[in-house]
C-alpha cells in the first residue's frame, strides 16, 4: 500500500461505476491508477477523486498497475470548477503537465508550482493571466527548458540597466540586444535576409519580468505584480515560448482564448 498527496489532473468514466484517474505527485510524478467503484451515487471515492482536487490516497499497486484502495480530500478547490475561465485555465494546466511529466518520475518543484498555481486561480488574489504566465514559463524552465535571459547572447551585455529592448530568439532560447539585432540586419538585402518569425521584441521590463519568473524563489512567485497591458504581452511571449519548446497546441488554451481573452501584442 502506497499513500501520497496530489492533484488529480484526469479523470474519465470507465464502464458503468469505474472511473480511471492521473493524479500529480511530488514523490512519483504523474501516477495512473483505477478507482473501482468511484461512480457509485454513495462512493467514498468520489469527492476526492474530482479534476483539481488536492487529495491524500492510498492506493494498492498489482503487476506495475495501481488501484485506488481510499482516499479524502484536503482542498477542494470549490471556485475553479464555478468559473469556465478559471476551468479552462486549469485545463490547459493539467494537460501541459500531462504532457511533460512522466510516471514514476519525482518533480517536487513541478508539483509544487501546479499545487500553488490552483490555490491562487482559486482564491483569485492573483489574475488568470498572471497566472497562466507564471505557470507557463516556470514550467518550462523546471523541466530544463530555460532560455538563456541573462545577456546579450553576442555582446554580454545585460541590458535592462540600459534601457535596451531585447529580441527573444525562441529558437536558440537566447536574447540578442537591440544594437546587435539591427547590426545582423543592416544591409539585408531580401535574398539574404534571415527568417526572424522566431525573434521576439521585448521592452527591458519584460525581459526583467521574465527573469524573475524563471529565477526566483518559488515562495515569491506569486508577489509577481503586472498592470494589465504587461500581463497580455507577457503572457503572450510566455505562450509562444511554451509552444515553440513542446511543437505542441493544447485545446484547453484554444478553448480558454475562445472565452474572449484574445490577446492583443
Ligand atoms: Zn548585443
Amino acid at each position: 500500500m502506497e499513500t501520497v498527496n496530489g492533484v488529480i489532473i484526469r479523470e474519465k468514466q470507465i464502464g458503468e461505476q469505474d472511473k480511471a484517474i492521473a493524479v500529480l505527485t511530488k514523490e512519483k510524478g504523474v501516477i495512473e491508477a483505477l478507482a473501482k467503484g468511484a461512480m457509485k451515487i454513495n462512493s467514498k471515492l468520489g469527492s476526492a477523486t474530482q479534476l483539481f482536487t488536492y487529495s491524500k490516497l492510498c492506493f494498492n499497486k498489482n503487476k506495475d498497475r495501481y488501484y485506488l484502495n481510499s482516499c479524502e480530500p484536503i482542498n477542494l478547490f470549490y471556485n475553479i470548477r464555478l468559473e469556465v475561465d478559471k476551468f479552462a485555465l486549469a485545463c490547459y494546466f493539467a494537460d501541459i503537465i500531462h504532457y511533460t511529466i512522466q510516471i514514476n518520475e519525482p518533480c517536487e518543484n513541478v508539483a509544487r508550482l501546479m499545487m500553488n498555481t490552483l490555490y491562487f486561480l482559486d482564491n483569485g488574489k492573483v489574475s488568470n493571466e498572471t497566472l497562466k504566465a507564471i505557470f507557463e514559463f516556470r514550467h518550462i524552465c523546471e523541466i530544463g527548458l530555460m532560455p538563456q535571459l541573462l545577456c546579450c547572447r553576442r555582446c554580454y551585455r545585460y541590458s535592462t540597466d540600459l534601457g535596451l529592448n531585447m529580441y527573444f530568439d525562441m529558437k536558440d532560447s537566447m536574447l540578442l540586444c537591440e544594437d546587435c539585432y539591427n547590426r545582423q540586419h543592416d544591409g539585408d538585402t531580401e535574398e539574404d535576409e534571415e527568417d526572424t518569425s522566431h525573434m521576439y521584441k521585448l521592452s527591458p521590463q519584460t525581459v526583467e519580468i521574465l527573469r524573475y519568473i524563471a529565477l526566483c524563489d518559488q515562495k515569491k512567485l506569486f508577489h509577481l505584480k503586472m498592470s494589465e497591458k504587461r500581463e497580455r504581452s507577457v503572457s503572450f511571449i510566455t505562450e509562444e515560448y511554451l509552444e515553440t519548446k513542446l511543437d505542441v497546441r493544447f485545446n484547453a488554451l484554444t478553448f480558454y482564448r475562445s472565452l474572449s481573452h484574445k490577446i492583443e501584442e
